[in-house]
C-alpha cells in the first residue's frame, strides 16, 4: 500500500483511494495549475486585506501621538491615559496583523512550494 500527499491540504493518505479523505479533491481529476492559481489568488486577497487592517493600525497610532502632541501642549505638560490608550491599541493591532501575516506567508510557502 502506497501514500501519496493531497496537493490541496497536504495529508497523506492511501494510493487505493480516489480522493483525499481530509478536504475530498481527487488527484486524478483535478487540474493541479488552476488549483495552484485559485490558492495564490486567496493568498494575494489575504495579504491584501492583511496589509490594509496594518494601515488602519499604523493611522491608530499617528493618530494618539498626534493627540498626545496637541493635548500636552507639545510635550509641556502631561496628555492623560487617552493618548496613550490609542497608541497602545494601535501597536498592539499592528503586531497581531504582523503576526497573522507571517502565518499566511508561511502556510502558503509550506502547502504551495
Ligand atoms: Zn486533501
Amino acid at each position: 500500500m502506497a501514500l501519496r500527499n493531497c496537493p490541496r491540504c497536504g495529508n497523506r493518505f492511501s494510493s487505493r483511494l480516489t480522493a483525499c479523505p481530509d478536504c475530498g479533491l481527487n488527484p486524478e481529476t483535478t487540474d493541479l495549475e488552476k488549483l495552484k492559481k485559485t490558492a495564490l489568488r486567496a493568498f494575494r486577497v489575504r495579504i491584501y486585506h492583511l496589509k490594509m487592517a496594518s494601515y488602519v493600525a499604523l493611522t491608530l497610532i499617528m493618530a494618539g501621538f498626534i493627540w498626545y502632541y496637541f493635548k500636552s501642549d507639545q510635550f509641556m505638560f502631561s496628555a492623560g491615559n487617552g493618548p496613550w490608550v490609542i497608541m497602545g491599541a494601535g501597536v498592539f493591532a499592528y503586531v497581531v496583523i504582523r503576526a497573522l501575516m507571517l502565518q499566511c506567508k508561511l502556510q502558503y510557502r509550506k502547502k504551495w512550494r
